[in-house]
């Protein structure tokens, strides 16, 4: 517990984001999340200005994963706290640290990581199906038709492709995996979900190779 609280408070961010509490719980009353759910940015930015390792640990089990990250509290808070960005940095210790909570609430997110990395979007047109969405209720006829004709009418030929939202080429696609290397998305998803880490692993070094062949054929 205390490493974690080590991890937090040693962030660049921290002393930036915390600077002092008054209680005075204007962070709360300002807050969409503590409207609907167990949660006050109060209660969070009070367990770190006193330092309450055990109920921080606590926190960090549930209660952290019901912020909406929409800043309000910064912009409101006397102190200049940014209660939502204590909670980015938690969040980040609570990943690095392989918690329970942060690997619950990530793997549904799962499948729009392989999608990203595999195609370079997130959604594409094919996955908005009636069936996905019946939420919509009638408005879905909207959508419903020959996609691919609908997708050809749009004049930039990059966006004619029903799998993707676009077209993403490999060379974006090298930069976008360099990127989540250096910056340890990948590190970060290998602590979270190994097979997923392994499936995508494997996808990149295809990838680079199928890159690498590009370059020396244009010499
Ligand atoms: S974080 Fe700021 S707004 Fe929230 S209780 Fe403390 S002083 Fe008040
Ligand atoms: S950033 Fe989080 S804590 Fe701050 S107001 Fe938004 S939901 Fe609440």
């Amino acid at each position: 517990m205390q490493e974690i609280f080590d991890d937090i408070r040693s962030d660049f961010r921290y002393d930036h984001e915390l600077n002092g509490c008054l209680n005075c719980g204007i962070c709360t009353a300002t807050c969409p999340s503590a409207q609907f759910y167990d949660y006050s940015p109060r209660e969070i930015v009070q367990l770190l200005w006193t330092e309450n390792v055990e109920q921080i640990y606590d926190a960090m089990q549930e209660k952290i994963w019901a912020c909406a990250q929409c800043m309000t509290c910064a912009a409101r808070c006397p102190f200049k706290n940014s209660p939502g960005g204590l909670v980015a940095i938690m969040r980040e210790v609570a990943i690095k640290h392989g918690m329970q909570s942060a690997k619950d609430v990530l793997r549904p997110f799962g499948r729009v990581m392989l999608k990203l990395i595999t195609t370079g979007n997130q959604l594409s047109p094919d996955m908005i199906q009636p069936d996905h969405f019946p939420d919509w209720g009638p408005n879905i006829q909207k959508v419903e038709g020959d996609l691919k004709t609908l997708r050809k009418a749009i004049p930039l030929k990059t966006l004619q492709t029903t799998e993707t939202a676009w077209e993403v080429s490999l060379k974006t696609s090298i930069e976008m995996y360099t990127i989540w290397e250096m910056t340890g998305v990948l590190k970060s998803l290998e602590t979270m979900d190994e097979n997923l880490f392994d499936v995508i692993e494997d996808f990149i070094d295809e990838k680079k190779e199928e890159y690498e062949e590009w370059l020396e054929e244009q010499n």
